[in-house]
């Protein structure tokens, strides 16, 4: 595993090399706004290593799925969504329309959501 890959657009995030709307900072875990929102609340909830997606992550046996998802209630309570309900997402490969190949969950709530999920 690498900590950290040069070209990748998160790791630039986490280094400071790319400007963010950081919402929480863990030690192991990091959180902001997506770019192009989806609901009135959608966050991003990363590792600050670099893996390249859920599944790899779970592997190494990391725990940080479990991070990622009290970071991602935590968030959820602070931004008062957390009564009514959020959708965590984790996209892993192209056809399911994963961009970013590093980890990362999308919390999302603020507004219904319909299911399946497009
Ligand atoms: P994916 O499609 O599941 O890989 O999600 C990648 C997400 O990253 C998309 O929702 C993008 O809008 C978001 N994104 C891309 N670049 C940035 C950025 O520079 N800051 C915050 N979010 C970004």
């Amino acid at each position: 595993m690498t900590t950290s890959e040069p070209d990748c657009l998160f790791c630039k995030i986490v280094a400071g090399g790319v400007p963010a709307e950081i919402v929480r900072e863990g030690e192991r875990v990091l959180a902001f706004r997506d770019i192009n929102p989806q609901a009135p609340t959608h966050v991003l909830v990363i590792p600050r290593e670099h893996y390249p997606d859920a599944a790899s992550a779970a592997r190494a046996g990391t725990g940080l799925l479990d991070e990622i998802a009290a970071e991602a209630h935590a968030i959820a309570e602070a931004e008062d969504i957390a009564s009514t309900g959020y959708r965590l997402v984790f996209n892993t490969g192209s056809g399911a329309g994963q961009t970013v190949f590093h980890l990362h969950c999308h919390l999302l709530g603020g507004r219904g959501m319909e299911w399946p999920p497009g």
